[in-house]
This record gives structure tokens, C-alpha cells and sequence, in this order.
């Protein structure tokens, strides 16, 4: 007899990725010879521009392929300080590169802020429809999730009035995330602002997930928490080059935020990854620095990422009166299905016409449901006219 496992309690409760899992079940279907058209990607399909690939490949060769320190080389962190300090606009002291911790993944950095930030008796709020991880994180520190549902009428995001109503004594902070995965809306700056004043007004902390901050079509960017906020002592803001920059398997996010909290992330990271892969971090220097290559780069994918937004959104408009939250961002369309039941939907889309999407279930909206347009053009409108054909039958 083999070993038993019984969880212990820190993964006894991890739910997997519904995301993942979804795409694991369209590459199954796929195997055993179904022609399956995968529209529950998060990652662009993109390749990494070719700058980026021989920057990886002459860091390799310069023997870039040493431990560094734990938080990132200095000037990857330098670059990233620069930006912030721009975006101060002289407000406050100058970012420095202590603020700044390079990690493996945005997703580490949201993981070590919250780890950081959270524990037992902390509850932590969250604008509800969110991306996958989040509660669990939250989970993970053993702080408590509290969900904030969006404002149907204003594409689902969350205005401080509603923040308030889920507060608590015990709210320590909360997740933010604009451009949001899975609604593709944005924080305009008003927004936002808003939501800053309320965090610093109460004392919490703010963690900004702006992930997809350089894909966005009515701006050339989308608002950061460090363009509006009249202090930044309680953000923690956190991006990376996975999504802007084709760039998912490279693993590198960083953080912004005051260098205790910075030390007590880089001490936590210090045990677990210790430094991001350096190779990446030259590769995503290069794609901080060389800014004139990587914004054509950037251009052209949100470009192609538009075009598919706007061929996507004219086949759906044949659906009557279809609830679809505004897609200013990000590259989801996110929709309320058809009977208010996104599960079913999802599961129907798949069996009948072989058009993988996610439940609105795995972002803890379950009557919708996000179709990514991260894929080929024609793939992305032949699951436009499956989903009308589904929702009409
Ligand atoms: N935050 C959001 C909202 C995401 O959608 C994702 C990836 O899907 C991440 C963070 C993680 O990205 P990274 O590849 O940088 O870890």
C-alpha cells in the first residue's frame, strides 16, 4: 500500500486554476482528436519580439546565468523605480530601486504583497468579478476574502460606495485589478482616484494589480494607482511582461512599494525562489529600455488584439439585448449567458461546438462567462458565430 496523503491544512483547501483547468480540458478533447478552438487562453498568442529572444540569448552568452540578488539586478529595478518616480510627477520623494522587487511571475509578487501584507483576523476585499488567484492567495495568508460585487450598470467595477458596504473593522486592505481579467473594463483616472482616496482614507492597503496596464484600446495606457493617488505609502503596485510583451514563460513581475514592505517581500521571496531567472530579467530589461522597438512591438499586438475585439463584438451584436461589459482592456470579453447560467453554457459550447470558454463560476460571477480573443482572428470569429448559434438555440 502506498503512503496515504492527507493535505495538510495550508493546501487542504487550494482550489486548482478554473482557467487551467479549462484549457487542459480543451487539449484532452484536442488529443483524443476533436477539432477544439481554445478561447479560454490568458496568454497572448503572440510570439516574444525577436529584440527581446537575441537579448535573452546575448545575456546567456555574457554568462548572465548566476544567481542575482534576491530582489533583481540593479538596474532592471532602476528602470522600473524611474517609471514610478514619472509617474509621481514630483508628488513625492523620488522611487528608488529599494522600493522594487523583481520576481518570477506577477503572479509571485501579488503572492509575496499579500503573504507580506495579510494574516489571520485580516479581512482583505476583493472587486468581484476577479481573477482566479486572488482568493486563495488571500487564503493562503489565512486572511479572510471578502467579495465586492461590481456594479452591473458600470461594467462590473467597484466604486468606493460599495467598498464601504463590505468593509469591516477588521478590512486591512484590497486587490485591485484595471485592465480587469476577466471583464477587459478599465479604472478610468476618476475612478480610481476615487478608490485611492477611500484606501489611504481608511488606512488599507491597496494592491494594484496592473498587469495589463499597456493593453488598452481607448488610451494609450491605462491608469495607474501611481498616476492618481495623492500618496502612495499604503500601494503596492504590481506589473510585469507576460501579457504586453508576449513574454509569459519569461516569469518576471515586480513590485513598487515602500521599501519595508519591499524588505519583508524580499525576505519572504529570499526563502521560497530567491532571485527571478536572470536570463529573464535581462530579457525584460531589454524590453524596459529599448523603448522604441518595444512600443512598436506593443502597438502592433494591441492593435491586432482591437481588431479581433471589434470583429468579435459585430458578430455578437446578433444576439438581442446581450449583456456584455464594455471591453476597453485586456484581451476577455465577458458576458452574461443565456438563462443566467455560465457553467452550463460553457459546458454546452464545448460539447456541441468544440469552442472552449471559461465560467464566470471561476471569477465568482456564475451567470457569465469570458471569451479570451488571445487567438488566431479566424478562430476567434468562428467561436463568435458558434456562441450565437449556442445562445440561439
Ligand atoms: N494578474 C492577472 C489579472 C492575470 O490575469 C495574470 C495571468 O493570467 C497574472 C496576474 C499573472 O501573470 P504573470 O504571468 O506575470 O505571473
Amino acid at each position: 500500500m502506498s503512503h496515504p496523503f492527507v493535505p495538510s491544512p495550508n493546501v487542504a483547501a487550494i482550489k486548482e486554476s478554473a482557467t487551467i483547468a479549462v484549457s487542459q480540458r480543451a487539449r484532452a478533447l484536442r488529443a483524443a482528436g476533436r477539432a477544439i478552438i481554445d478561447l479560454g487562453a490568458g496568454e497572448p498568442d503572440f510570439d516574444t519580439p525577436a529584440f527581446i529572444l537575441d537579448a535573452t540569448k546575448s545575456a546567456l552568452d555574457a554568462g548572465h546565468t548566476r544567481y542575482t540578488a534576491v530582489d533583481g539586478i540593479l538596474p532592471l529595478r532602476e528602470v522600473i523605480a524611474a517609471d514610478a518616480t514619472r509617474r509621481r510627477a514630483g508628488r513625492d520623494a523620488a522611487v528608488t530601486a529599494g522600493e522594487v522587487v523583481v520576481s518570477t511571475g506577477s503572479k509571485q509578487s501579488l503572492h509575496n504583497a499579500t503573504f507580506a501584507l495579510f494574516g489571520p483576523g485580516d479581512d482583505v476585499l476583493l472587486a468581484v468579478p476577479s481573477w482566479v488567484s486572488y482568493v486563495e492567495m488571500v487564503g493562503l495568508a489565512r486572511a479572510n476574502p471578502v467579495g465586492v460585487p461590481g456594479d452591473p450598470s458600470r461594467g462590473l467595477k467597484v466604486t468606493p460606495a460599495l467598498l464601504e458596504r463590505h468593509a469591516t473593522p477588521r478590512t486591512r486592505g484590497l486587490l485591485l485589478n484595471s485592465p480587469t481579467n476577466p471583464t477587459g473594463a478599465v479604472y478610468d483616472a476618476d475612478e480610481l482616484r476615487a478608490i485611492t482616496d477611500l484606501a489611504a482614507a481608511r488606512g488599507w492597503w491597496l494592491v494594484s494589480d496592473e498587469i495589463y496596464g499597456r493593453i488598452t484600446y481607448r488610451l494609450p495606457e491605462a491608469p495607474s494607482v501611481l498616476d492618481v493617488a495623492a500618496r502612495r505609502d499604503n500601494l503596492v503596485v504590481v506589473n510585469g511582461v507576460a501579457k504586453a510583451y508576449a513574454m509569459t514563460g519569461f516569469r518576471i513581475g515586480w513590485s513598487v512599494a515602500p521599501r519595508p514592505v519591499s524588505q519583508a517581500m524580499t525576505a519572504l521571496q529570499s526563502h521560497t525562489t530567491s532571485n527571478a531567472a536572470t536570463e529573464s530579467q535581462y530579457a525584460t530589461l531589454a524590453a524596459l529600455t529599448r523603448t522604441a522597438e518595444a512600443d512598436a512591438a506593443v502597438r502592433a499586438m494591441v492593435s491586432e488584439f482591437r481588431a479581433r475585439r471589434d470583429a468579435a463584438r459585430a458578430i455578437l451584436s446578433a444576439i438581442p439585448g446581450l449583456d456584455l461589459v464594455e471591453p476597453d482592456g485586456a484581451f476577455y470579453l465577458y458576458c452574461r449567458a443565456p438563462g443566467n447560467d455560465g457553467t452550463a453554457f460553457a459546458s454546452r459550447l464545448l460539447d456541441e461546438e468544440g469552442i472552449a470558454v471559461v465560467p464566470g463560476a471561476a471569477f465568482g460571477t456564475p451567470e457569465w462567462v469570458r471569451v479570451s480573443y488571445a487567438a488566431a482572428r479566424a478562430d476567434v470569429e468562428a467561436g463568435m458565430h458558434a456562441i450565437v448559434r449556442t445562445w440561439q438555440a
